[in-house]
């Protein structure tokens, strides 16, 4: 049994659903009869994060980490609007805390007293330049999020695991029920909403089976989680503790396909994941592909090029389509704010190609 009340979430997770996900292999799912991807511009807006996960590339320490400028910001857009992006992927450590005095200082520089309404004038941009905002800024409390929801088209965090795994420890130590209570805000506020796992850092497979309940119980009660991430972790210069094995992701991927609902995506990342390998295990969806910058949270491992994405589809078998950061069935005024509405129908060049994407 699992169960969480922290954060004013109440959830419970039973134990024999957890046996009955855990007895699923690959071969009960079914394989997807199209696969999905988004084309994207990553926008780290900053690297500073008050965790040191021992796993993760992507943070820099106080001294070092970088906040993007306005301008820095616009180019990024730009570059990305003109390649045909769709999607302003702006990513965060997690709110930086009081060590990093050079983003609080530069921030104020801007006339910011946080990060998050710092976010604020960063989807502006990018709204701007044609482009629809998705922000994955890690835990957020409900004023945090309010902030800026009716600015993005879809947000994001990755639960990672709701096991207390020693790759969050430290002294700054990341939370599970903190990563569900920011998944059920944002079903309180109507946001569409992307999460997932991270497979490899200390958790059994009990473990991955009540990730998985609880990301589908989050979306049975509020019907906003548009896709699921499996992924696995992979060795960089922080993490020698190895990647997950095929077995495990493939049990994994099943897994997940079969806890949630058909009209939830399973997102597999071709750069990390063994996509090919997955195939058959229910994912749908590629995530999004980058023609114009790398991917900073990891940056050893490159995106694979627009025709690598068509490879594993002609190895699939299926047609391969570009979606939107918001899955066509939250585009509507029920899930997407005035603004963000306002930006797909409008009459422009960018408005066009958001509408041609649609089904
Ligand atoms: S994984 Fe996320 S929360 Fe953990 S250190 Fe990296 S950026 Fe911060």
């Amino acid at each position: 049994m699992f169960g969480t009340e922290a954060y004013g979430v109440e959830l419970t997770i039973d134990a024999d659903e957890t046996e009955r996900l855990l007895s699923v292999e690959p071969a009960d799912v079914s394989s997807a009869p199209e696969l999905t991807f988004a084309k994207n511009v990553f926008i780290p807006l900053t690297t500073a994060c008050r965790y040191t996960c021992t796993y993760c590339t992507y943070y820099d320490p106080p001294g070092a980490a970088s906040l993007l400028s306005p301008d820095e910001i616009e180019e990024i857009c730009e570059r990305g609007a003109d390649a045909g992006c769709t999607e302003a992927l702006f990513t965060f450590g997690d709110d930086p805390d009081d060590r990093y005095t050079e983003i609080y200082e530069r921030l104020d520089e801007l006339g910011h007293d946080s990060i998050h309404s710092y976010l604020r004038q960063a989807c502006e941009i990018a709204l701007d330049c044609g482009l629809l905002p998705h922000s994955n800024p890690g835990d957020q409390t409900r004023e945090q999020m309010e902030l800026v929801a009716d600015l993005n088209a879809s947000m994001g965090v990755m639960l990672e695991t709701t096991a207390d795994v020693q790759a969050h420890g430290g002294p700054r130590s990341k939370s599970p029920a903190q990563r569900i209570a920011t998944i059920a805000t944002a079903g309180e506020l109507d946001m569409p909403f992307t999460t997932g796992i991270l497979v490899g850092i200390g958790e059994t497979a009990t473990d991955r089976a009540e990730s998985l309940l609880t990301i589908a119980a989050l979306h049975e009660r509020y019907g906003h989680v548009q896709e699921i991430i499996i992924q696995p972790v992979v060795s960089n210069e922080r993490w020698r503790g190895g990647s997950p094995d095929l077995e495990t992701m493939r049990k994994t991927t099943a897994m997940a396909r079969a806890a949630l609902p058909e009209e939830v995506s399973i997102q597999s990342p071709p750069n990390l994941a063994p996509v090919d390998e997955l195939l058959d295990c229910g994912i749908d969806d590629l995530g999004g592909v980058s023609p114009v910058t790398d991917d900073y949270i990891n940056p050893e491992y490159k995106w694979p090029a627009l025709r690598e994405l068509e490879r594993i589809a002609d190895t699939a078998g299926v047609p391969l389509s570009e979606r939107l950061p918001v899955y066509d069935r939250y585009v509507s005024s029920e899930w997407l704010s005035p603004r963000i509405e306002a930006a797909i129908d409008a009459d422009t060049e960018a408005g066009r190609r958001f509408r041609s994407l649609l089904g």
